[in-house]
């Protein structure tokens, strides 16, 4: 599939899965120099490849008719100083609780660790504006995802696929910390909890194999 290609695929899943309603959220891709972003106000789910315009990385229009997201100047802000190929921007709905209620999203479950460890949440800026680029680009550091401050959330990703699962995975973690707000005091696992996490995953015991 190419970047435009895919950004219809995985913007017609966001929506079927309830992560987008109407225009919000946007998703890129980048090849190269080169970056195809969704375009500005449009459903992400009506989306066909050539309304994607593609930009280059200093934000110039190369390809479209329609003015690309205007949160492109935060996609290629992430773009610049990470390794990612691909990023997720939603407004799904337990993200943006917490983010419009904490300034962290607390490790209730150890599969935050996939995401790089506790989910910070970027100060809060007007939309589309640099502002808004440099405190993700800061909430973003060592992480593959960041919640925005009364806004949404936004993940990064070697391809889109892995960028839109760390989405699905952000936004289970924000259900089960508010789900757990309502049942009683979710219990957060220390660090010494996480590192045991990290130090079993990289020494996963063999299991003995039975010989007849
Ligand atoms: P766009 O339609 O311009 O991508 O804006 C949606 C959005 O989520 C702004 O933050
Ligand atoms: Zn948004």
């Amino acid at each position: 599939m190419s970047p435009r290609e895919q950004l219809c695929e995985y913007g017609r899943r966001a929506v079927e899965q309830g992560l987008v309603i109407g225009t919000s959220g946007n998703l890129s891709v980048r090849q190269g120099e080169l970056v195809a972003v969704t375009p500005s106000g449009v459903a992400l789910d009506r989306l066909t490849p050539e309304m994607c315009p593609i930009v280059d990385i200093e934000g110039y229009l190369i390809e479209g008719d329609l003015q690309p997201s205007s949160e492109t100047p935060m996609h290629l802000a992430v773009y610049e100083t990470t390794a990612a190929q691909a990023i997720v921007h939603t407004h799904s709905v337990f993200g943006t609780v917490v983010a419009t209620t904490m300034t962290e999203l607390p490790a209730v479950h150890y599969n935050a660790l996939l995401l790089g460890g506790v989910v910070r949440v970027a100060e809060y800026a007007t939309y589309g504006t640099p502002e808004l680029a440099a405190n993700v680009r800061a909430a973003l550091e060592g992480r593959q995802a960041a919640l925005m401050a009364n806004h949404g959330g936004v993940t990064i990703g070697a391809t889109l696929e892995q960028a839109f699962e760390a989405t699905r995975l952000l936004e289970w973690l924000c259900e089960v910390y508010v789900r757990g707000l309502s049942v009683g005091k979710p219990t957060i696992l220390t660090d010494e909890q996480l590192a045991a996490v990290v130090d079993r995953a990289l020494n996963p015991p063999a299991f003995p194999r039975r010989t007849p």
